[in-house]
Order: structure tokens, then C-alpha cells, then sequence
């Protein structure tokens, strides 16, 4: 017997409702893009959900806070598009800066109450060497808020979304930039769509940076898929969420 056979890995591809918890606005894309987009061709809905204002990584810094926010909109619309999601979120805590891991929590389990999404992709919050408090505050407070999500002791940031929450069930959670996956998702068909999402976010990846970024992207994409039968893959941790507490 394995854990496994009590607890199964849920199958990203079941989903019917996705909901993309990211600290900026290019994770999941850079992160998941070839795996959000089919599962948007699979006819799942997708949702982003973006934690911080992503003013920090701005390139041209002659731009006012107000005119780089529609531009990194501009730009997330576009992507979005092209991967395929429904709606976007964004929760605009500064980037790179100050605000309570409460807080954010109890807005996560706003939007995870809201929407009821059966698939939960956020980035692993226990990578080795992550530095950046944005990610490890976005990771650790999601994989709470999913654990959290059906016990209504735990207020959300919004009590009218609480008082009609009905149980629902979040089959499974994937962790992106993972320590340990446990699964590679073929990439192979969407590498494109993928590669064009990462190009629309022009305000904060010059077209020079972005050739770079995709050369790592699709090395370590291959890296990953030595003795597979597919070219191009994304690393994922997916667990089932009674997986997120005590070590199952
Ligand atoms: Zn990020």
C-alpha cells in the first residue's frame, strides 16, 4: 500500500474551475502557461488572481504608479487572451513590500468561497533558496486558505461571502516552481501559446529579456522531459489538499 492509493494525486485535468493564484502577473504564465492553456481548450474555467500591484519590476521608470498599472493591465489582458482566461483579480497589496500575511489569507479565502474552484495552481512556497517574500507569502497563505476553506470559524475578508458559502470540494492543488514535482505536464502542443503570453508582458520584460527568458524557459522545459515521450513539460507539485497539513 501507498499513501497514494489513500490519498490519490489528483488529476490536473479534471478540473472544470481553475483558479490561478499568482504573486505577480506573470508567474502563472511563466510558470504554467502551456498547462493553463489546455486545460482552457479542455473548456475549464480559468481565473487569475493576482496578489501584489507588480509596480516593482516596471521597466520604464519615468511612468507615474497610475499610468504602469494600466500598462501591466494592458499587458495581462492580452496574455490572458491568449492563454484563455475567464476573469482576472488582482488584490494590489504592494509589490515587493508590506502587508499581513492575515490579511491576504482571509482575502484568498474570499475568492476561494466566491468562485469554488476544483483546482487550485499557486507557486510552491517551500522552494529551496526562494528569496522573494511576494512568493512565499502568496504559496504558504493559498495552501492555508484551501486547507481552510470549509471551516467557516475562519473568517474571510468578506462576511456576505461567507454566509453564502455552500461545502464545496477542491480536488487538488498544484504547485508551480516546485521543489519536488511529482508530475510534468506534456507542454509540447502549447509551447506557442505559451511563449506569446510571455512576450505580451512588454512592460516589464523588454523583447530582449523576454528572448531570454524563453530560452530558459524551453531548456529547463526539456531538461525535465529526459526519457519521456514528449518534448517540452511543466513541473508541477500536485497534491490532494488533505496533503497540506501534518506531513501526508
Ligand atoms: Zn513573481
Amino acid at each position: 500500500m501507498t499513501i497514494e492509493s489513500i490519498l490519490p494525486i489528483p488529476d490536473i485535468f479534471s478540473a472544470k474551475k481553475v483558479l490561478c493564484i499568482q504573486p505577480h502577473y506573470d508567474d502563472n504564465d511563466i510558470a504554467a502557461g502551456g498547462t493553463i492553456a489546455q486545460l482552457a481548450q479542455n473548456g475549464a474555467e480559468i481565473f487569475y488572481l493576482t496578489v501584489t500591484d507588480d509596480l516593482a519590476g516596471v521597466v520604464d521608470r519615468s511612468l507615474s504608479a497610475e499610468a504602469a498599472t494600466v500598462s501591466l493591465v494592458r499587458d495581462q489582458q492580452a496574455a490572458g487572451k491568449i492563454i484563455g482566461v475567464k476573469q482576472h483579480i488582482a488584490l494590489n497589496y504592494p509589490d515587493a513590500g508590506e502587508y499581513r500575511y492575515f490579511d491576504l489569507r482571509a482575502n484568498l479565502l474570499k475568492y476561494i468561497r466566491l468562485l469554488q474552484p476544483d483546482f487550485v495552481l499557486t507557486c510552491d512556497p517551500w522552494l529551496t533558496y526562494e528569496a522573494h517574500h511576494d512568493h512565499l507569502q502568496t504559496g504558504r497563505a493559498t495552501a492555508e486558505a484551501i486547507l481552510f476553506t470549509g471551516l467557516l470559524n475562519i473568517p474571510s475578508s468578506d462576511p456576505a461571502v461567507d454566509a453564502a458559502y455552500t461545502e464545496h470540494s477542491i480536488e487538488g492543488v498544484g504547485f508551480y516552481y516546485c521543489r519536488e514535482p511529482n508530475q510534468i505536464v506534456d507542454i509540447t502542443s502549447t509551447w506557442d501559446t505559451k511563449v506569446a503570453a510571455i512576450r505580451s508582458y512588454a512592460t516589464q520584460i523588454p523583447p530582449d529579456d523576454a528572448d531570454q527568458i524563453v530560452m530558459a524557459l524551453q531548456f529547463k522545459s526539456a531538461q525535465i522531459c529526459e526519457g519521456k515521450d514528449f518534448q517540452l513539460g511543466e513541473p508541477f507539485k500536485v497534491l490532494n489538499p488533505r496533503a497540506l497539513h501534518c506531513g501526508l
